[in-house]
């Protein structure tokens, strides 16, 4: 096994100086390939990254990627090393985690090497069941969120062998590898210590880019137990952090100043959030009046490029409180539709609500102009004219969101309206 210093340490050393576009570092990165962090230590560099640990007793893949990088994975983790595959770890069961293995189970099997055995968090199960109850409800949310051409979501699962509710240390052909459950991104999220490597494998609980902690179309998220498993990790002095997403960041005080300032960021908007709902606010209230941390949301690994951390306020909202915003008109309302027909009554039609959009969206008031234009195709849902408005209104208002999230959920409602303008 030979070390090189290559494209992936390169890309390393770039991303924490901030000379990366945004695309380059946040969860999307686009595949760079295999380096040799350490002897015995490889780093797979995909859309979704996989750590090898080579033990006297075969491979151990921290994470193993998604369907899309399988083959890639196996070649270039063949290329560094023939050996068996022992033991793979999920940090988490997010499908573009645990898609990776099928080749070298194969393998194993034309082989007749012992199976590989797959360890995972005692909640990853629940999550795949949960997945395939679900399966079109996140296809077409993957669809909208990162522009799919055609709804996706798999359900062939390779489910964990073992799973672990506990903290757990593996030692296998003498290294040592602590999994450490920690709620943040998911229910069932796991980290790893290598204690002897002084690495840091943290699966998604640090992604280059504001934690996805907030994600407006998926389940529940756990800001507050995310900032205090980074405060975890923040003390163990690791010389490496290799993250589930992006590159890795090298030297202790490089890794302590990343996982402090994220677990800031979230412990601020925990706070804030909190001390509102704890005096009876709203969530108007709350919405509008957390402050973000600006000077965290400008550092390379936390601008808010996937999620957006206005979303954590909202599941902070559904967390520690109910679905009720606490408006009571929404608690058992009007056909959103039956609201709309009455307002453009008054205003003098769908098409004054929708000229009003158009004006508002030119002040640069495109919050304002969304939610008119959302009442006008309410109002007047066949009306292409208003379509076409709602097309260029939502248009606007991708560009001028920074997330991935909400650019992809407004380019959704900016497509669906363009087809629909097109009709007279
Ligand atoms: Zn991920």
């Amino acid at each position: 096994m030979v070390r090189r210093m290559g494209a992936v340490l390169e890309l390393a050393e770039r991303a924490w100086r901030g000379e990366l576009a945004e695309t380059q570092v946040q969860p999307g990165t686009a595949l760079v390939g295999f380096e040799e962090l350490a002897p015995r230590l490889g780093f797979m560099s995909a859309f979704s990254n996989v750590v090898v640990v080579a033990t006297d007793d075969g491979l151990v893949l921290l994470d193993t990627s998604s369907l899309f990088h399988a083959k890639r994975v196996y070649e270039e983790v063949r290329r560094w090393s023939p050996t068996r595959v022992h033991t793979a770890v999920y940090t988490h069961g997010h499908v573009d985690h645990v898609f990776g293995l099928a080749a070298f189970e194969d393998e194993a099997r034309q082989r007749s090497w012992p199976a590989l055995r797959v360890i995972a968090h005692e909640r990853c199960p629940e999550r795949f069941a949960r997945y395939r109850l679900t399966q079109g409800w996140n296809a077409a949310v993957n669809q909208r969120q990162f522009g799919f051409p055609r709804p996706v979501f798999p359900v062939d699962f390779r489910e964990p062998d073992e799973t672990l509710r506990e903290a757990r240390a593996l030692e296998i052909g003498g290294t040592r590898i602590e999994l450490q459950p920690a709620r943040g991104e998911t229910d069932d999220h796991l980290y790893a210590w290598l204690p002897a490597e002084r690495t840091l494998a943290t699966g998604d609980l640090f992604i280059w880019a504001s934690p996805n902690c907030g994600n407006p179309q998926k389940v529940q998220r756990y800001p507050r137990e995310w900032a205090q498993a980074l405060r975890q990790m923040e003390v163990l002095g690791a010389e490496r952090l290799l993250p589930g997403h992006g590159p890795p960041i090298l030297g202790a005080p490089r890794v302590r100043q990343a996982l402090r300032e994220t677990a800031e960021l979230l412990e601020t908007l925990v706070e804030q959030t909190l001390a509102l709902m704890n005096q009876g606010a709203r969530l108007d209230d709350v919405l509008h009046g957390v402050r973000l941390p600006d000077a965290l949301l400008a550092r390379p690994y936390l601008r808010p490029s996937y999620d957006d951390p206005r979303f954590i306020v909202r599941n902070l909202w559904r967390l520690y409180g109910g679905w009720w915003d606490g408006d009571p008109s929404h608690l058992l309302p009007a056909p959103e539709a039956e609201l709309a027909r009455a307002l453009a009554e008054l205003a003098g039609g769908a098409r004054a609500l929708s000229d009003a959009a158009e004006r508002a969206a030119s002040d640069a008031r495109l919050p304002l102009a969304c939610h008119l234009i959302e009442l006008a195709t309410q109002a007047a849902p066949d009306d292409a004219h208003v379509h076409g408005a709602r097309a260029r209104i939502y248009t606007a208002r991708r560009e001028a969101e920074q997330s991935l999230m909400a650019r992809g959920i407004y380019a959704a409602a900016a497509l669906d309206s363009a087809a629909k303008s097109e009709r007279d």
